[in-house]
């Protein structure tokens, strides 16, 4: 599924991206009134409404259109207990070192040169690298002792192996049935950069899939192909998106198949989700340090097993940005750099944007009710100000797909003009049938 034909890499795309999301309320760093705050990040206006719209896309396709997968919503705080269990307190490391020249630290795995600092540029001047646990410990409540260690989440994951048996306890699920959960993730990353791409607080959407061992493969497979279609199904160009599997030594010791989804960035192809087949390990793992049996026991047939697990997870922050740098355009129209977001319409922030024609109230009056009414079914803007021409610049910058112009004909005629964002084709539509039009053009 990789493709051949990909265009290059585009690493001045990742400047102007940063700077329109900045520019149009999308994402502005943290706590920047005072500085910022190392690599943390807030969604602004316009970037809250994606976000969310990346993740009901997911969530649409993942557990309300299927019958077999359910939801949870796990707590970030959790006991040292659950990683312990899980490994992540012994292996859930990064090798780390130090220049002793200019005194930074770098992620060995990720240097381009493991020898070469890229702070100063000096070579051999690295200490011997050391495992960096990559949790946040905190503590919960006031006394400050060894029982109160916890840690934020580094990822969602557990929450659903913790959870397997309240959930096949209290719920009509049986093998093949997932688990799926969308929620803030921590990791205390060595480097983190690329804006948004990695962050120490972040979003996942994770979803555990519990399955007869012997069709673990089967499974596997399956999900490959079905992530690999959602994100193709939301807008994602087919040439800036591959699945690749990855080699022997890549692979943790207890997963017999990984692939990464990825996306070609502005600085080459990087990953948006890894799908894992990763055995009974979880499940077998919680068994043993808990002392509870986490196991499906098939009545027709009178067996135990310890289901198989595949693990389709996503980072939505990070697929947020993916997909608005697959949507920006630029093109040339009437002599003018015109930049339009060509977003699937479901991922698009605002749906439609009102724009009475002039700021005179008996349009501005109407126009006002038109997007209220809009509203009850789907985000809608509403803009008055500057000229029309710019409002549908800046509605193109937002990738709002339709812009609705109330003009004086209107008043007469009882039709708007309805503004496609990416042919910039105009259509008069009747007012009452404004509604049905955009939900029939929105899917
Ligand atoms: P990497 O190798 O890039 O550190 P990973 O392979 O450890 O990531 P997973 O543990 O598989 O990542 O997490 C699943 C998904 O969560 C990733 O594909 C990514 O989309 C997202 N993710 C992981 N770490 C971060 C981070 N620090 N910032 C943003 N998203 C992240």
């Amino acid at each position: 599924m990789s493709q051949d034909s990909s265009p290059a890499p585009n690493p001045e795309l990742f400047d102007t991206i940063v700077n329109l999301t900045k520019r149009r309320g999308f994402v502005y760093p943290s706590a920047e009134i005072y500085g910022g705050f190392r690599s943390t990040y807030d969604y602004g206006p316009i970037g809250v409404l994606l976000l969310r719209n990346v993740k009901d896309a997911w969530w649409r396709s993942m557990v309300q259109e299927r019958g077999d997968v359910v939801g949870l919503d796990a707590s970030i705080l959790s006991p040292p207990a659950v990683w312990e269990a899980s490994g992540h307190l012994a292996n859930f490391t990064d090798p780390l070192v130090d220049c002793t020249n200019c005194n930074t630290r770098w992620r060995l795995d990720k240097l381009e040169d493991p020898e070469q600092c890229p702070g100063c540029g000096k070579r051999g001047t690295f200490t011997e690298p050391r495992q960096f646990n990559l949790m946040f410990k905190t503590q919960a409540g006031p006394v400050e002792d060894a029982s109160a260690v916890a840690y934020l989440r580094p990822e969602t994951a557990q929450g659903m192996f913790i959870n397997f048996k309240n959930v096949i306890d209290t719920t009509r699920v049986r093998p093949p049935f997932g688990i799926a959960q969308i929620g803030k993730s921590f990791r205390n990353e060595i480097t983190p950069g690329q804006f948004v791409f990695r962050t120490r607080e972040f979003e996942q959407m994770e979803m555990e899939y519990f399955v007869p061992p012997a069709d673990a493969q089967r499974w596997y497979e399956y999900w490959c192909n079905e992530r690999y279609q959602w994100y193709l199904d939301h807008g994602m160009p087919a040439d800036r998106l591959r699945v690749r599997a990855h080699d022997a030594d890549e692979l943790s010791h207890y997963s017999s198949g990984t692939s990464d989804v990825e996306f070609l960035f502005p600085w080459g192809w990087d990953e948006l989700e890894g799908i894992a087949n990763r055995g009974d390990y979880d499940l077998t793992q919680h068994a043993a340090h808990s002392g509870e049996k986490l196991e499906w026991y098939d009545q027709a047939a009178n067996e135990r097993w310890v289901p198989h697990v595949i693990e389709p997870a996503a980072g939505a922050t990070r697929t947020a940005m993916a997909f608005l740098m697959a949507a920006y355009d630029e093109e040339e129209v009437r002599g003018e750099k015109r930049v339009v977001l060509r977003f699937h319409p479901r991922i698009a922030p605002y749906k439609a944007a009102v724009l009475p024609l002039s700021k005179k109230p008996e349009l501005t009056g109407p126009a006002g009710e038109l997007a209220a009414s809009l509203r009850r079914s789907f985000m809608c803007d509403y803009d008055e100000t500057q000229s029309i021409g710019r409002r549908y610049r800046r509605q193109d910058e937002l990738g709002t797909p339709f812009c609705i112009t109330y003009d004086f004909d209107t008043l007469e005629d009882r039709a708007v003009t309805v503004r496609d964002r990416d042919s910039m084709d105009q259509e008069r539509v009747a007012l009452a049938e404004v509604e049905a039009y955009l939900a029939e053009k929105l899917g």
